[in-house]
């Protein structure tokens, strides 16, 4: 059994293109239909293969942006200026273009609401989630399928985006969620202003004393300054998991 899931997880699979969207100026929405996938958990990723005539290939790691429930694989893919991979998939990927993915990847980086639901110890602790950015797509995964399930967790989510336009997912996004702008508030933004900080987690996040399950998303800078704040703030180490998206260049 084991060693079947194993396999699976090894197997590069057919992903056929079903949608390429806009969501805002730098990140598109990919929508694949992959015949053989096995199914995930909210917050798992994948690897995309691309192969070009000469052999040569290139792979990427993105985050599943879609609940279980959902049968086709969204993911919410940042256009990084001068990058390999990333402009090719949100500029030039069209039509029923195949590409090869493997997956799902990671038990770590993972919050199934319905797990939670069994009763357990950690049921009972809230959810925090923190994302920079793109960083949000896992979370996206997590918030739809916690609504979908109609789970009894407690959860938040404080989401930093350079602008407005920035925000991704609003279909999926509710109370739960604080969104704070980095670069320009419109006028009446009634979210939060600037940069991630230990006042800013103070006030928009569940405190130490709550016991959270902390996840914190986004380029490494992000995830980096943000883990370091909580700790700073009394949260232990062991409860918070991170997800770095690669870059150590400066936070969004
Ligand atoms: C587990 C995991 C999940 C990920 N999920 C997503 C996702 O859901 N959506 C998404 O858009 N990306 C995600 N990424 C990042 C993704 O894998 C690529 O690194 C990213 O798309 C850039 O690839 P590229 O080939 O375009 O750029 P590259 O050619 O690899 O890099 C170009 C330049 O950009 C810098 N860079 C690389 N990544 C980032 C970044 N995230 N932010 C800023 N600068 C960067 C590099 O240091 C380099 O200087 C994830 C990464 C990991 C490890």
């Amino acid at each position: 059994m084991a060693r079947r899931a194993v396999q699976r997880r090894l197997t590069w699979l057919r992903a056929r293109l079903l949608e390429n969207r806009p969501e805002s100026s730098r990140v598109h929405r990919l929508v694949f239909d992959v015949p053989d996938w096995p199914g995930h958990l909210p917050g798992q990723h994948l690897v995309v293969r691309l192969t070009a005539e000469d052999g040569y290939t290139a792979m990427r790691s993105y985050s599943v942006a879609s609940p279980p429930e959902t049968p086709e694989l969204h993911l919410l893919v940042e256009r990084l200026e001068g990058g390999e991979v990333s402009p090719y998939l949100v500029d030039e990927l069209t039509g029923d273009d195949e590409i090869e993915l493997r997956g799902p990847i990671g038990g770590y980086f993972v919050w199934s609401s319905a797990a939670d639901r069994l009763g357990t110890e950690q049921a009972r602790r809230p959810v925090q989630l923190v994302a920079g950015g793109s960083g949000v797509a896992p979370f996206v995964a997590m918030l739809d399928h916690h609504r979908q399930v109609d789970g009894a967790t407690r959860v938040r989510l404080l989401y930093s985006a350079r602008t407005e336009d920035d925000v991704l997912a609003r279909d999926v996004l509710g109370p739960e969620t604080t969104v704070t702008l980095t670069r320009q508030s419109p006028a009446g933004w009634a979210g939060e202003s600037g940069r991630v900080d230990a006042d800013m987690l103070r006030r928009c996040t569940f405190g130490p004393e709550e016991d959270p399950r902390i996840f914190v998303c986004g380029a490494t800078a992000f995830a980096e300054a943000v883990s370091s704040t909580l700790l700073d703030l009394g949260h232990p180490p062991s409860s918070i998991r991170i997800e770095r998206y690669g870059s150590s260049e400066e936070p969004p």
